[in-house]
């Protein structure tokens, strides 16, 4: 296959994956919701009925599809990194703890994302309302005093909202988050945030590895300053565009896994800076998301930096001595 159409091929297949992997994590809060809905009715005009409700019961129920993908996701990386770059990068002599980093890495970050999956992100019950509402003031900007959930009939405590997929109310809500299928609230923030955050460092490491890997192999074979006789018969001297092409086409596997890799980075990376300021600025997602327009509105729950990621690592101390 001509280099251009495989290129363009690579570049659209990243795109598709990175642009659903980031658009879905937090999809119930994101301004994209209406693009994602009108997207839905186009699709829904094609495809059949069966599919349709399939793709329903992942977007809108509690499902462990996403769960699933994220595992595949994890295992395809690994896989490819365990076949390929594991080898050659031990061959080459890289440093070994540079090698096996990313299964240290990986090793945490699935912990982090089993602890996600698993605990209670915070729900609001009868047993457990009058505590939920004595943690926060209501600022009576947001959120009201008077605010009652129509479907778990229960009083609203300030930063609680109600969330559709998992059908209860949430203390200090974040986002319902489809790839660890729960919701992200004051219980589960902080494993939310271990987990963006080794999920990026492990990224990060594979894709250190990868690249010292390929500038080993460029470095060593000189690709740099050989020359090439094109088309017409000219000697060309390897231009950087030749040498990535030549990698390319050498290790195909290997580059998009690492153009992929250096994708999540940019993103992952973007949305844990995001959500790193959020939290020392005491604020949720979903704050963020209703504040945008309405003057004043961000002041109300600060308590300092370290008071707040207090809050964060030890979540409403006083429900738990109460309790
Ligand atoms: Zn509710
Ligand atoms: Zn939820």
């Amino acid at each position: 296959m001509d280099f251009l159409w495989l290129f363009i091929l690579y570049v659209f297949l990243l795109a598709l994956c990175v642009s659903i992997f980031c658009f879905l994590s937090g999809r119930s809060t994101s301004g994209l919701d209406s693009v994602l809905r009108r997207a839905e009715q186009v699709i829904s005009l094609v495809l059949p009925a069966w599919l349709q409700r399939c793709i329903n019961s992942c977007f809108h129920t509690r499902s462990a599809a996403f769960v699933f993908l994220h595992l595949v996701l994890d295992a395809l990386v690994f896989a490819e990194y365990t076949w390929e770059v594991l080898d050659y990068s031990l061959e080459l002599e890289l440093n070994w703890m540079l090698v096996f980093l990313p299964y240290f890495l990986i090793s945490v970050n699935l912990y982090y994302f089993y602890k996600c999956c698993t605990i209670d992100p915070g729900r609001v019950t009868k047993q457990n309302e009058a505590l939920c509402i004595r943690v926060y003031d209501y600022d009576e900007i947001m959120f009201h005093r008077s605010n009652k959930c129509p479907t778990c009939h229960l009083i609203k405590p300030a930063r609680s909202k109600h969330c559709g997929v998992c059908g209860s109310c949430i203390q200090r809500f974040d986002h319902h988050c489809v790839w660890v299928n729960n919701c992200i609230g004051a219980l589960n923030i902080r494993y939310f945030l271990l987990y963006l955050l080794s999920l990026t460092l492990t990224v990060a490491s594979l894709a250190a590895v990868i690249t010292t890997f390929l500038l080993q192999v460029v470095l060593l074979s000189h690709m740099m300053t050989a020359a090439y006789v094109d088309s017409e018969g000219y000697e060309e001297i390897a231009s950087l565009v030749y040498v990535i092409q030549h990698l390319f086409l050498t290790f195909p596997r290997i580059v998009y896994t690492l153009g992929f890799l250096f994708l999540l980075i940019m993103f992952l990376g973007g949305y844990t800076c995001f959500l790193c300021y959020l939290s020392i600025t005491n604020r949720t997602t979903n704050e963020w998301y209703k504040a945008r327009g309405i003057p004043g509105s961000l002041r109300g729950y600060s308590r300092g930096i370290l008071g707040n990621m207090k809050e964060i690592f030890q979540p409403y101390t006083r429900y738990k001595k109460e309790r």
